[in-house]
């Protein structure tokens, strides 16, 4: 989201020391078919999830998070799950507890109403937009269940990779592009982390890029011609730029959805689907989250630089930046730091995060080379590929990365 070599070490063998933190449910499958009213202003319909328990003890009890009321618990209504007084959360008791390796589901049904808001979870004229609106599973890891709060600034989210297949049922007058390539009707979406989609009368464009991936754009009518090519061919442009750096994009598509206004982003990601506001897109930005969010997953709520730094900085490797002279010396706070504290210090969190968060990637990079650093984060996402990745796993891989001692680095550049 963004706010208005070859090596002489082999770091795939030490990626090996640093254990994979058991999260939980795992292999979660979504089943969605929801209907429309006329205007595609409320959906409802059945939601069921399958899910693997993929951690070590027995699992009496599944969360499942309920962003879309982060503004409002009318947004997002479910029956077959209890909601908890922050109604962002609902808990679902299992009929007896699931055993670890075993595999269950549970259903819902949901009524989603966007709010009358120009957000990504709202409306605007004919339009309705809604990321954050269905209902995911939450995540168990070895903290316990994370059901930290949305805290009104970036994203609280996380979730690990999921299959979707959702029929979403509307009248002839309105288009309703999704994240996920469609099927018989049916939006098929494998290995992603959420699933998004918009409703009203679009402009659309399609191309394909010279790696073959259909680039589609989505516009409202306060977006001229001009900026949807323009930000198409820059989305075109970053996708197999970032395909080469990180790994080829495996989603086969991406959809751009553009709107003059929203009242609190200009650019909001999610998977195979992004919304924009435009002429001002973030593009370039927005198409890293692809891989940093998307492909290489990260707990947004604890560790939002793994996220939105690794986007700032891939959007200047993209653009030639190389931001010298940028880190500012020192910092009072670790760049590191919980969205609990950037909630609380709203104005440090654009700066520390994605500025400097940016531009200790840039000066990791002055220290350990530059040929080194791109086989860095090659290697990182490869071996986190449709994962979640922690500090840790990053601090690992970027010493196996360099003879330097890195402790001093990490210590000089915030990094708790
Ligand atoms: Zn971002």
């Amino acid at each position: 989201m963004l706010r208005v070599l070859s090596l002489l070490l082999a770091p795939v063998s030490l990626f090996a020391a640093t254990a994979e933190v058991p999260r939980a449910p795992g292999v979660p499958s979504y089943q969605v078919e929801l209907a429309s009213n006329a205007a595609g202003t409320t959906w409802s319909g059945r939601e069921t999830v399958a899910f693997t328990n993929t951690s070590a003890d027995p699992m009496p009890e599944v969360y499942l998070r309920l962003w879309g009321n982060s503004h409002g618990c009318e947004a997002v209504q479910v029956v077959g799950a209890t909601t908890l007084p922050d109604c962002t959360v609902a808990k679902v008791v299992l009929p007896k507890a699931l055993e670890p390796g075993d595999r269950t589901s549970i259903a819902v049904d949901v009524t989603l109403t966007a709010p009358d808001r120009e957000d990504r979870f709202g409306r605007s004229g004919a339009y309705s937009f809604f990321g954050n609106a269905l209902p995911v599973l939450a995540v168990h890891d070895d903290t316990g269940w994370r059901l930290d709060p949305d805290v009104g600034i970036g994203e609280s989210f996380y979730t690990v990779a999921a299959d979707f297949a959702v029929r979403l049922k509307h009248p002839d007058g309105i288009t309703v592009p999704s994240t996920g390539t469609m099927t018989d009707g049916v939006a098929i979406a494998k290995q992603v982390r959420d699933f998004a989609w918009v409703a009203g009368p679009f402009r659309t464009t399609e191309v394909k890029s010279p790696s073959g991936i259909t680039v589609r754009t989505w516009a409202t009518p306060t977006v001229s011609v001009d900026a949807v090519g323009g930000a198409r061919a820059e989305a075109v442009s970053a996708l197999d730029d970032f395909g080469r750096r990180f790994g080829t994009y495996p989603y086969g598509e991406l959809d751009l959805v553009l709107n003059g206004r929203w009242t609190s982003f200009s650019g909001m990601e999610y998977p195979g689907f992004v919304l924009l506001i435009s002429p001002q897109s973030p593009v370039t930005h927005e198409v890293a989250h692809q891989w940093w969010y998307g492909i290489v997953g990260n707990n947004e709520y604890a560790d939002p630089w793994l996220d939105e730094a690794f986007a700032t900085y891939s959007t200047d490797l993209h653009d030639g930046a190389q931001q010298a002279g940028c880190w500012p010396g020192s910092l009072p706070v670790a760049i590191t730091r919980d969205m609990g504290y950037w909630g609380a210090h709203q104005k440090s969190y654009g700066p520390y995060v994605y500025t400097y968060g940016s531009c200790m990637l840039h000066d990791l990079e002055r220290e350990i080379g530059t040929a080194q650093m791109a086989e860095l984060l090659a290697t990182y996402a490869k071996a986190h590929w449709y994962g979640v990745a922690t500090p840790a796993d990053f601090k690992t891989a970027a010493q196996a990365a360099t003879m330097t001692d890195l402790g001093p680095f990490w210590k000089s550049h915030a990094i708790g």
